[in-house]
């Protein structure tokens, strides 16, 4: 299998070197031991220390201050290659969830288009269940479960939980895995904060089911003809700033349980770099 090298690069200047390389390690466990338990990917993810030099065959995952309205995290150059921008969090790794979700997705499908028809879902009483029919679902790999509570930890940097290719099965099985934490239960579940797109086969236009608002219901949403470069660059125009306005900051317990964890790591760290000396 062709192997894909990742470079995780900040563009503002405002995240520490300690910081992107540990971001960048986390990433890359993620996308060599848990991604291609489920997903045929060969990837490694590393840190480039300066954004004015990407080099040959490196898909950048930029860090960015801002993205305008009608943009998301997933980008395309002219030559139709991916990449992806990601907005930083000043003086936290909370970016990592987002750059471990486009780095995922961008793996897993790198054009935006990949297509899986699977049974159609409906929203019923408030809730999401099969509907009628079958849709083609477009595979983002992490927009079910993409919010904070499903997140999990690699060397102390929470990254996104993401789906397995068993979430398009026609029925639920009794060992059968739906993402990698397991928090996905069941085909075709979004969780609270996530959503899904599909190709509605009536219209041949994109539909939308999204659950910005955990206390709320799920919303669905007619997203129209698609237009621009592919079907993810598309749903992301219409999707990814909605998709955060519910998101809240970590809570300082959470923040400070990392930094601590973190810190045990540098003090160790420290201590072992006397062995070598
Ligand atoms: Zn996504």
């Amino acid at each position: 299998m062709l192997a894909t090298k990742v470079g995780l690069v900040d563009t503002t200047g405002t995240v520490d070197m300690q910081t992107m390389a540990a971001v960048a390690a986390a990433l890359n466990i993620q996308v060599t031991r848990d991604l291609p338990k489920y997903w045929p990917v060969s990837a490694s993810v590393s840190y480039l220390t300066d954004h004015k030099t990407i080099p040959q065959g490196v898909w950048p995952v930029q860090l960015v201050k801002t993205l305008p309205p009608d943009e998301g995290g997933f980008h395309m150059t002219r030559h139709n290659q991916p990449y992806a921008k990601v907005i930083v969090t000043p003086g936290s790794d909370e970016w990592a969830v987002d750059a471990s979700h486009e780095t995922i997705e961008m793996l897993i499908d790198p054009n935006g288009n990949r297509l899986q028809t699977s049974n159609a879902i409906e929203i019923v009483g408030g809730k999401i269940q099969d509907g009628t029919g079958r849709f083609e679902y477009l595979v983002e790999a992490c927009d079910p479960c993409e919010a904070d509570p499903y997140t999990y930890m690699i060397d102390g940097i929470a990254v996104s939980d993401f789906i397995t290719p068993h979430f398009y099965d026609p029925d639920a099985a009794p060992d059968a895995r739906y993402s990698f934490t397991g928090a996905v239960k069941r085909p075709r579940q979004v969780l609270p904060g996530g959503y899904i797109s599909w190709v509605d086969p009536t219209t041949n236009e994109m539909q939308q089911i999204l659950w910005v608002d955990p206390d709320q219901p799920p919303v669905l949403r007619n997203l129209g003809s698609v237009t621009g470069g592919s079907l993810r660059l598309f749903i992301e125009s219409k999707t990814y700033h909605k998709s955060r306005e519910n998101r809240e900051q970590m809570k300082p317990e959470a923040r400070a349980k990392r930094a601590a964890y973190r810190q045990a790591l540098a003090a160790a760290a420290e201590v072992r770099a006397r062995h070598y000396s």
